[in-house]
C-alpha cells in the first residue's frame, strides 16, 4: 500500500498514519516529524527549515524533495509507505511523479476549520518521539508524559492559535489543490472526520477496503 494522507493541519493525519502503519506494517513518513528532528539536532536541513516551520509557512520544495528522496530510498519503504504531510504543494507532487514515486491512493481527511482550531489548542506532542496526544480526545495515561517513551509532552510552537490560522490559510491555498491533482489521476478518495479517532479509522478502512 502506497498511501498519501491529505488534510488540513490537525485533521488527524499523523494519528491515523500511526494506526494504519502498525496494521499494515509499513512505515509512516512524516516530513513534519523529520523537519522537527532536524531542527532539534541543528542539522543543515533543520537550520534551513526553522524560520518557516515556526512561522507556520511551508519549507521550500527543494528541501522537502531532498528529504523524501533520501527516505524513500531506504529498505523499509520497498513494500509500501504512508506519506503524512507530503506532498504539500503541486510542484512537490509533480516532482515526486517525475521521480517515479508510486501512489495507490491519496486519502483526504475532511475536517472543518472551526473544528481544527478547537482541536489544535488541545494537542500535545512528545518532545522526544513526536507522538501526539489530545488533552480531551486522546489523553496520555499520565498528564504531561508520553505513554510510549516517557518523554515530556509540550505544545508545538506552531500550534499557537495565530500560527494555526496561518497554516490553515496556507493549506487552502497551496495544499488543497492537490485533491484535484489526484482526482484527475483517479487516485483521490476522501473520508469525513468522525467524532472519535476509532470511528475515523473505521471510515478509512472502509474506503480503502482493508
Ligand atoms: P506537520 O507536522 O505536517 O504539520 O508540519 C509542520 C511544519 O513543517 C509545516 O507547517 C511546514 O512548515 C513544514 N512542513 C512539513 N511538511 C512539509 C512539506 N511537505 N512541504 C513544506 N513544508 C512542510
Amino acid at each position: 500500500m502506497k498511501l498519501i494522507l491529505l488534510g488540513a493541519p490537525g485533521a488527524g493525519k499523523g494519528t491515523q498514519a500511526e494506526i494504519l502503519s502498525r496494521e499494515l506494517n509499513i512505515p509512516t513518513i512524516s516530513t513534519g516529524n523529520i523537519l522537527r528532528a532536524a531542527m532539534k539536532a541543528g542539522t543543515e536541513v533543520g537550520l534551513k527549515a526553522k524560520a518557516f516551520v515556526e512561522a507556520g509557512k511551508l519549507v521550500p520544495d527543494d528541501v522537502i524533495i531532498g528529504i523524501i528522496q533520501e527516505r524513500l530510498s531506504q529498505e523499509d519503504c520497498q513494500n509500501g509507505y504512508i506519506l503524512d504531510g507530503v506532498p504539500r504543494t503541486i510542484p512537490q507532487a509533480e516532482t515526486m511523479e517525475k521521480l517515479g514515486v508510486e501512489i495507490d491512493c491519496a486519502l483526504s481527511i475532511e475536517v472543518d476549520d472551526e473544528v481544527i482550531i478547537k482541536r489544535m489548542s488541545g494537542r500535545r506532542t512528545c518532545k522526544d518521539c513526536s507522538q501526539t496526544f489530545h488533552i480531551v480526545n486522546n489523553p496520555p495515561k499520565k498528564e504531561g508524559v508520553c505513554d510510549f517513551c516517557g518523554g515530556e509532552l509540550t505544545i508545538r510552537k506552531d500550534d499557537a492559535p495565530e500560527t494555526v490560522k496561518a497554516r490553515l490559510v496556507t493549506y487552502h491555498k497551496e495544499t488543497e489543490p492537490l485533491k484535484k491533482f489526484y482526482e484527475e489521476r483517479g487516485k483521490l478518495c476522501s473520508v469525513d472526520n468522525q467524532p472519535t479517532i476509532e470511528a475515523t479509522t473505521a471510515e478509512i478502512r472502509k474506503t480503502l477496503g482493508i
